[in-house]
């Protein structure tokens, strides 16, 4: 993650109650169809060095989820509970402002839940479900790449066309995406 994509994330951050995901994977457990990653243990399920402090901050809330989507990974299996829905309820919030990567994959995934979560009246006080497009991103893979890495043909991955898809899927479903966060 570049500087640019949290420099404003983080100035809100410090001004309000957050929530953080952090993608982490039983050892050997595959999340298909992706390859192994951010594997407990390994040091890549772990905040990036600039956001290290979100640990000591009182206003976070560190989720650590096993799956793309962010709002199904706050679920406990066992009691049914949610996390982000816990969260968004005990702090009454009316808005929360989304920012992270993949713009096409996690966010959107996120984001689309969110607001069907939100039209079930699971979230009262929830009125906007905002994507601060800055800091959003995703990547690029190309076809050619992709077949020489031994992958099927759909995870060529153009990273324009795809994070635009995503802002468009969002915008489209009633997300307010928003170029800058006063
Ligand atoms: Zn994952």
């Amino acid at each position: 993650m570049s500087a640019p994509i949290i420099q404003i994330p983080l100035r809100v951050l410090s001004l309000h109650t957050c929530a953080a995901f952090l993608d982490t994977h039983e050892p050997g457990k595959p999340e298909p169809p992706y390859p192994p990653h951010c594997g407990a243990g390994t040091g890549e399920e772990e905040l990036v060095p600039e956001l290290a402090w979100l640990h000591e901050s009182p206003q976070a809330t560190l989720i650590r989820k096993d799956c793309i989507n962010g709002f199904v990974g706050a679920t406990v299996v066992e009691s049914g509970a949610n996390r982000l829905v816990d969260w968004v309820n005990e702090h009454g919030l009316q808005a929360i402002v989304v920012v992270g990567i993949c713009t096409d994959i996690c966010v959107m995934d996120f984001v689309l839940t969110v607001l069907s979560a939100r039209n079930h009246a699971m979230m009262p006080t929830l009125e906007d479900v905002v994507v601060h497009e800055p800091g959003c991103a995703t990547y690029d893979l190309s076809k050619e790449t992709a077949k020489t890495l031994g992958l099927p043909a759909t995870a060529a991955h153009p990273q324009t066309i795809t994070h635009h898809l995503g802002l468009y899927f969002m915008a489209s479903r009633g997300a307010i995406v928003a170029e800058s966060i006063e």
